[in-house]
């Protein structure tokens, strides 16, 4: 049993988050655990099991967020849970207008198609904004290319990794693996040579690698950071906010992003619905003055 100090703490953790969702029968509840992007030790996900068994909770569930909901808890039940979930290092999830779970992909530690590694910045990210209090429920996600494996568009604030391609056309053999390579049909042929249409190319970085010859180099990566995207009924791509080639200036601009949404975003409206009441022009010419680099900032 919890001690009446942790009771304490542990109910004002329940009545603060959305960690704890109330199902159809009122005497049982889900919960759901903090897990940043979806990451968990062989160990962590064993004792999960154990401590599930032992509160005679029979099914888990694998969320589209990347976290697990223990579902069926019974409402009497849930402070002695979470206390053993905290014990292996497992905190409580969030659901209510608060930042919830940060979603990341593997990035560059295990895609071959990822541009900008995802372990570290999501590490930062959760640190920082995990379960802040908000006017409206934010996500935030992180794909390390446009592929899009974690629909980060379709988030509140997402982040994107990119690289653009430098072809070198005086040495290209016109062997056509890049233009084979490219999804979007972006590398055509003008007067016999494979050449880049910039309007086409999405910046994923895939013709990079394919060039047998190595001749086509890449820029540094970019962090592409867009807001305002949403699922749901009626689903939504962010605007781009701006692109910045450095971990930290991304890190800090998500920070301004959040900022600005606690200052200025009414509850009960979705971000992408009210994004120009909060004048999100005006704030895009800000960000861009202050973090902008030529030729990676989005047009305003
Ligand atoms: S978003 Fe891109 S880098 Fe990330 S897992 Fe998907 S394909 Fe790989
Ligand atoms: S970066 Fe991607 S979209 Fe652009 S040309 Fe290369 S493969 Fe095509
Ligand atoms: S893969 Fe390399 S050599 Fe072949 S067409 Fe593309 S740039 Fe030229």
């Amino acid at each position: 049993m919890p001690s009446k100090s942790e009771m304490i703490r542990i109910n004002e953790r329940i009545e603060r988050s959305g960690g704890v969702i109330n199902e159809r029968d009122p005497n049982f509840s889900t919960v759901r655990l903090r897990l940043p992007g979806g990451s968990i030790t062989p160990e962590q996900i064993s004792a999960i099991g154990r401590i599930s068994r032992r509160f005679g909770i029979s099914s888990l569930h694998i969320t589209t967020r990347q976290t697990i909901e223990i579902a069926h808890v019974e409402k009497g039940k849930i402070p002695s849970l979470i206390l053993a979930m905290e014990k292996i290092g497992i905190g409580l999830g969030a659901e209510h207008e608060e930042v919830v779970n940060i979603t990341t992909c593997p990035g560059t530690e295990r895609c071959r198609l990822a541009n900008i590694a995802t372990g570290e910045i999501l590490g930062k990210l959760d640190r920082i904004h995990f379960g802040k209090g908000m006017p409206i429920r934010v996500r935030i996600a992180v794909s390390a290319c446009p592929n899009g494996c974690t629909s980060e568009r379709l988030s509140e604030i997402g982040i994107t990794g990119l690289r653009v391609p430098i072809r070198n056309e005086g040495k290209c053999t016109g062997c056509g693996t890049c233009a084979h390579t490219c999804k979007e049909t972006a590398i055509i042929t003008v007067n016999g040579r494979f050449t880049l249409d910039k309007n086409k190319c999405m910046e994923c970085g895939m013709c990079i690698d394919s060039c047998p010859f190595h001749i086509i180099q890449g820029t540094i990566p970019h962090y592409l950071i867009t807001v305002g995207g949403r699922r749901g009924r009626h689903p939504q791509l962010g605007r781009e906010l701006i692109r910045v080639s450095s971990e930290d200036a991304a890190v800090e601009i998500v920070s301004r992003v959040v900022d600005w949404i606690y200052r200025y975003a009414y509850s009960g409206k979705i971000l992408t619905d009210q994004m120009d009441a909060m004048d999100f022009s005006g704030f895009q010419t800000r960000i861009i003055r202050e973090f902008g680099e030529d030729g990676t900032e989005s047009p305003a």
